[in-house]
């Protein structure tokens, strides 16, 4: 729990430095503090030393340290991955990116967008890295480099209490609500188009965010929304007694993953620092932490 504390607080003291332009001696103070914590210093500075090798020519670490920022495009509508807590972006995605831009020794900076745009966002050149609770897919895989996986999640229903759906058969003929652009989306689009709710007169519904989808389950225009299971838990933890769960979830399980430009020369610093992160369990707590810190956010 420790560790995760002392990241939080980097963390903290990062965005408390991003806004009042602090000083670099500060900044390198935290720095040194949280890539201790993260226990991957040492590998982290030779990764650093040898960035100019990148393949793709353009090194983004040097580009990035010239900067003297880290730039994660995001949708901050996904709790726990990431939320807006008070005015400041928050999550488990927003404090991997802040321990990645901690062992660079440059700040974080979030920029909070719709989901099904951060795939053109980061390969047009306005960002550096995608944390988004981002499942691995074949199709994004053609424009973008994955991270090592840092978390496994399914799709989940979100219910009204009284609702009898208990399975995907159960959608048949149902108003089905989703986020644009996200796998939940894609899953059940393919259920409609070619698949058990082929003919059964289903509908789907995009919405920007779940949270969005879920205010038209409440107002009776949905039967039921699908989302990712931890966004979808935190939903119902703040709506509790007016919407439910489902027992389990309705798909394979998926993968989420950091995304990159491809050929970055940023993916093997990622992977250290996550790999340090999944090791010293500060991952799982992480997730713990933010998932308390939502629930009664309602
Ligand atoms: N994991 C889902 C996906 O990759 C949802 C991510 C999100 O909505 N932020 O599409």
């Amino acid at each position: 729990m420790k560790k995760v504390l002392a990241m939080l607080l980097a963390a903290a003291m990062m965005f408390s430095l991003a806004a009042c332009g602090g000083s670099s001696s500060s900044s390198a103070a935290s720095t040194d503090a949280a890539s201790s914590e993260a226990g991957s210093s040492t590998e982290a500075s030779s990764e650093e030393g040898s960035s100019e090798e990148a393949s793709s020519g353009e090194s983004d670490v040097a580009r990035i340290q010239a900067a003297g920022e880290l730039v994660m495009l995001t949708n901050c509508g996904f709790p726990p991955f990431e939320y807006i807590d008070g005015t400041e972006p928050a999550g488990v995605d927003v404090d991997i990116c802040a321990a990645i831009a901690e062992e660079l020794g440059v700040e974080l900076r979030v920029v909070d967008m719709d989901f099904d745009g951060v795939i053109n966002a980061l390969v047009s050149g306005k960002g550096d890295i995608i944390g988004a609770g981002m499942t691995i897919t074949e199709e994004r895989l053609q424009s973008v480099d994955f991270s090592d996986v840092y978390f496994t999640s399914a799709q989940y229903m979100i219910l009204p209490p009284d609702s009898t759906i208990a399975s995907l058969a159960d959608l048949a003929g149902k108003s089905i609500g989703v986020q644009t652009g996200t796998t939940g989306d894609l899953f059940i689009d393919g259920e409609i188009s070619d698949g058990a709710l082929k003919d059964t007169g289903a509908t789907l519904k995009q919405y920007k965010t779940g949270l969005e989808a879920s205010l038209d389950l409440l107002n009776g225009r949905l039967d039921v929304v699908v989302l990712d299971q931890f966004p979808a838990q935190t939903i119902v933890s703040q709506n509790e007694g007016a919407l439910k769960l489902s027992d389990g979830a309705i798909n394979d399980s998926e993968s989420y993953a950091l995304a990159v430009n491809k050929g970055s020369d940023l993916l093997p610093v990622v992977n250290e620092v996550l790999a340090g992160m999944l090791e010293d369990g500060s991952i799982d707590e992480l997730v713990t932490f933010h998932t308390e810190n939502t629930a009664d956010a309602a």
